[in-house]
């Protein structure tokens, strides 16, 4: 039995739907979902007779299917999201560090290191106590304290060698 669900027009007019439900903050896309869950803050729309996440939605429809035992995950803080630029694809380990991430977030309200850089996407670096770390500061650091104690004693090292100590 031929289903409206099943017609890719009617999944196009859906979509159209579904964006126009959105609204910009900031650079996320938040779906005004009549349905957004209370607890947990995912928007959630219906998609072919059932309902379904938005994100993950989105991600479908833009990227591809969701390989099994992978999750949509936002490098953003925002579960009603549905920028597709926010979204990747994570591991449940992901997942649970983006909750870890996202529940300290909620407590601290923080979402740059002191120095301003974002505790997001590939400069966020959670240590084993679950702190949040910002990978930038690390390696400026890591590289102060190489230029602090590893060049000058190279240097020191030459110019002994130079005046012949
Ligand atoms: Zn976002
Ligand atoms: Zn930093």
């Amino acid at each position: 039995m031929a289903s409206k669900y099943l017609s890719k027009n009617y999944d196009i007019i859906r979509l159209q739907e579904i964006m126009a439900a959105c609204h910009f903050d900031g650079e996320c896309i938040i779906h005004s979902s009549p349905y957004k869950n209370k607890r947990n803050g995912y928007a959630i729309v219906s998609w072919r007779g059932s309902l379904i996440r938005a994100h993950r939605l989105i991600y479908q429809q833009m990227v591809g299917e969701i390989p099994a035992g992978k999750f949509v995950c936002h490098i953003c803080d925002n579960r009603g999201c549905v920028n597709i630029k926010h979204l990747f694809l994570g591991t449940q380990k992901e997942n649970m560090r983006d909750a870890v991430l996202k529940g300290r977030m909620a407590k601290q309200q923080k979402t740059h290191c002191p120095k301003g850089h974002p505790y997001a996407g590939e400069n966020l670096y959670i240590d084993k106590n679950g702190a949040r770390n910002c990978k930038r500061c690390k390696s400026e650091k890591r590289k102060a304290y190489h230029r602090e104690n590893y060049i000058p004693k190279r240097q020191d090292r030459a110019r002994k060698l130079l005046e012949g100590e």
